[in-house]
């Protein structure tokens, strides 16, 4: 019989959700908006309602939640500064299981990501592998020896957060110069807003009024050279942080992810550039960098599941 997932991921303005088969098919997915609820009881019973869900709720083997600051152990989603329901801290996955009577896993994106790669992407056949989430900010996923990483409490694998610049620049975490502050969407940006350059002035970003990460990957490839300075900062800056992440747990490739990554092979080959020029001599040409295949599909929808299925064959 086929087995079916309920796959759901919560952010701060939409709810996604879908139901994706154990093939990694999306068979349905559907969105809602975040504050059309005050209390996550509401979303559940909203939920309950469709359905599609009704209709294939004998099918499904177990409910997947991406959620922010979700820890998977606790099973909460812990202080979530963006989410409009409940403050504090919301027992999501028994309240799930109370209303579904369903087994049910709660993540972060990256661990969602990375179980999405594992099951369904481009890490099918990896046991140590390493997925780097590139959107507002910078989280990772990690496989070692064909196992998740969550750590002692459920909180590894926040790489965003290394400081690589001393002194650098102000993060949201409270210290100074974190890897995401750079490379992530919105630290490419405040490249952008830093006057590190001198071709700034010729530059055709200039023209643009709400400037996006995705203007200044385009604007690279069609031969902006601040543009291009900017892409090749921030490449370098990611290229020398996964060259040192390699000392620590040697994987096979890591597998970038997200908005920044879908600018496909300009930005991966540069990454690749200097990982390659900076990593230790040792890991020369053993270790990967290559780009999700999750991308034309909903790639959150799709790791939620993962996680689910992933839960029930270990
Ligand atoms: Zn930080």
């Amino acid at each position: 019989m086929e087995k079916l997932a309920l796959a759901i991921d919560i952010g701060g303005t939409n709810c996604v959700y879908g139901i994706v088969n154990n093939d990694g098919e999306v068979m349905y997915e559907n969105s809602v908006k975040t504050n059309s609820f005050n209390q996550t009881s509401q979303f559940i019973q909203y939920l309950k309602k469709d359905s599609f869900i009704l209709s294939k709720i004998s099918s499904i083997v177990g409910i997947g939640i991406g959620a922010p600051n979700g820890n998977h152990f606790s099973g909460e989603i812990q202080f979530a500064p963006n989410l409009p329901w409940e403050k504090g801290i919301i027992p999501i996955k028994k309240y799930f299981e109370e209303e579904f009577r369903l087994p049910t896993q709660l993540t972060n994106d990256a661990n969602a990501a990375a179980e999405g790669e594992k099951l369904f992407g481009v890490a099918k056949n990896m046991k140590n592998f390493v997925v780097i989430t590139l959107g507002t900010g910078l989280g990772s996923g990690i496989y070692i020896n064909n196992n998740i990483v969550y750590g002692a409490n459920g909180l590894a694998g926040e790489f965003g957060h290394i400081r690589i610049i001393p002194n650098g620049r102000n993060c949201k975490c409270g210290r100074k110069g974190c890897l995401e502050t750079y490379a992530s969407s919105t630290g490419i940006i405040r490249s952008f807003n830093e006057n590190i350059n001198e071709l700034k002035s010729t530059s055709s970003l200039l023209n643009i009024k709400e400037l996006t990460a995705k203007d200044i990957f385009n604007h690279a490839q069609n031969g902006d050279a601040f543009s291009n300075y900017l892409v090749n900062y921030t490449a370098e800056i990611l290229g020398n942080a996964l060259a040192d992440f390699t000392s620590f747990s040697d994987p096979e490739a890591f597998i970038l992810f997200g908005g920044i990554a879908q600018s496909g092979e300009y930005f991966r080959k540069r990454v690749a550039m200097y990982f390659n020029k900076n990593i230790l001599n040792i890991y020369k040409n053993k270790t990967q960098i290559l780009t999700s295949t999750l991308h034309n599909k909903n790639a959150a929808i799709l790791g939620n599941a993962a996680s689910v299925f992933q839960s029930l064959y270990l």
